[in-house]
């Protein structure tokens, strides 16, 4: 265990949590799998068919991404529907949902309640409003390439709680060292102290037994 990587799009990786596509091959090492709200206009039976199935496998540790899209071109009700569909198996298979939200937090903020396991919004990058919001919440949040240069997002990871912390690289392609260092240097901790703490928090999903 080094630089786990919460969430990432990289197949060859072995230390993090693979997002997986629809019908892709199982990878050796954890992964996730759900309907990306970019999905959510087609093929739904096919799609949840498979992700019953696949959601079973031992080394699918969350579901996801999934979530609500505000700019993207699939009826919103419809996002909703697929998400909540997600929140239930969630539930059912008592794995953590890996959430994708974008200018829809205000309607993800609510479904919060449905769900009785741990909520990841994962790359997060949005105003310290916001992020307090779902603080206050209980969400959990992951952050990416994008504390590395924005400001006001580096005082936002500074105060927030270790304990609802992950770091992850997504589709982007940098050295995620390089994020352990930023935060690790904004909480005023060691790398290894970081570390620790990433892993202490997965024990928190159940995932700790395949690491
Ligand atoms: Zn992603």
């Amino acid at each position: 265990m080094t630089y786990f990587d919460f969430h990432h799009h990289h197949i060859q990786r072995e230390n993090g949590i693979y997002n997986l596509r629809f019908n892709e091959t199982v990878p050796f090492g954890l992964f996730s799998a759900g309907i990306h709200p970019n999905d959510a206009g087609w093929n739904i039976p096919n799609q949840f068919d498979w992700l019953e199935e696949i959601s079973k496998h031992k080394n699918c540790v969350a579901i996801g991404e999934c979530g609500l899209d505000g700019l993207i071109d699939v009826n919103n009700s419809i996002q909703e529907d697929v998400f909540n569909r997600q929140i239930e198996l969630a539930n059912e298979r008592n794995k953590p949902l890996i959430i994708h939200c974008v200018r829809r937090f205000s309607q993800l903020i609510p479904l919060k309640k449905k769900a009785k396991v741990p909520m990841i919004v994962h790359g997060f990058n949005k105003r310290k409003t916001v992020g307090e919001e779902l603080q206050k919440h209980q969400f959990y949040l992951s952050f990416g390439k994008t504390v590395l240069h924005h400001v006001n997002l580096q005082q936002f990871v500074k105060d927030f709680p270790l304990e609802k912390l992950f770091l992850e690289t997504d589709d982007d392609d940098f050295n995620l060292q390089e994020l352990y260092q930023k935060v690790a240097e904004l909480k005023g901790i060691t790398i290894e102290e970081l570390q620790e703490k990433m892993k202490e928090n997965l024990k928190i999903f159940n995932i700790s037994t395949v690491l």
